[in-house]
């Protein structure tokens, strides 16, 4: 939300002192309503202000965001169970941005925020062949021939999964970290591997895209990619 003479500035309209005038003459409208109201706050994505009948708007730019998800935040934007949603924790991002790709509700770490509609193609289309990079703490120790299962492709749902890059980190009494390199984003992918192995997931940690790397960014913070970052992207 922001102030009617605000984004009258923002688009170039004027100054927000003459867009004050503007709104107190009943020259501007919001969705085809006069507002004389200074106060008046509007949705940048929803609202359609018209000033002497002519609509503005603000050229919006492109802005790229990555963010460390906490456990329970959700990467869609409807749930039935009320969770929370990732965008919820970015604050002071008027554009409308949206997460690229999908982290499970119980997978913390890297998820990129975008409003810019190529990136998800380019990061996430399997033939793209971008790696995404996890940490995972599964059950048990998997032995040399599971491993190579992991490797070489196994099959959930029915189809055989692309080779992957899978190295064992730590070995615990009862658990294992694994480093597991994909770059298919099938549905719960990485759960399904190592359930497919009798090795389930415990947790798990998404920690690169490609050459983004979620590096020292703390859980539940963000931050936007700087001009490299960005630069690989495009
Ligand atoms: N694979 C999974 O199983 N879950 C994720 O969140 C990402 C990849």
């Amino acid at each position: 939300m922001m102030r009617l003479q605000k984004y009258m500035a923002s688009c170039g309209v004027a100054s927000r002192r003459k867009s004050e005038e503007l709104i107190k003459n009943g020259q501007v409208k919001v969705n085809n309503k006069i507002i004389t109201e200074l106060g008046t706050k509007i949705d940048l994505h929803e609202d359609i202000v018209k000033v002497d009948d002519k609509k503005i708007s603000i050229e919006l730019k492109k802005v790229y965001i990555m963010l460390n998800k906490p456990l329970g935040f959700i990467t869609t934007s409807k749930d039935d169970k009320d969770r929370r949603i990732v965008t919820d924790l970015i604050e002071g991002v008027n554009e409308r941005i949206y997460p690229v790709g999908r982290l499970d509700a119980d997978t913390t770490g890297l998820i990129l925020l975008t409003n810019d509609g190529d990136i998800a193609y380019k990061l996430m289309h399997p033939s793209k062949k971008i790696e995404k990079r996890y940490i995972v703490v599964v059950k048990g120790t998997p032995n040399k021939a599971e491993l190579e299962k992991l490797r070489n492709g196994l099959f959930i749902d029915g189809r055989k999964t692309a080779k992957a890059g899978i190295k064992i980190l730590k070995n615990f009494d009862t658990d294992s970290i694994l480093d597991i390199k994909i770059h298919e984003g099938r549905n719960r992918q990485v759960k399904k591997m190592c359930e497919a192995i009798n090795h389930p997931v415990k947790k798990m940690k998404r920690i690169s895209i490609g050459e983004i790397q979620l590096g020292g960014l703390d859980v539940g913070n963000w931050r936007y990619l700087n001009d490299e970052e960005i630069k690989y992207l495009n």
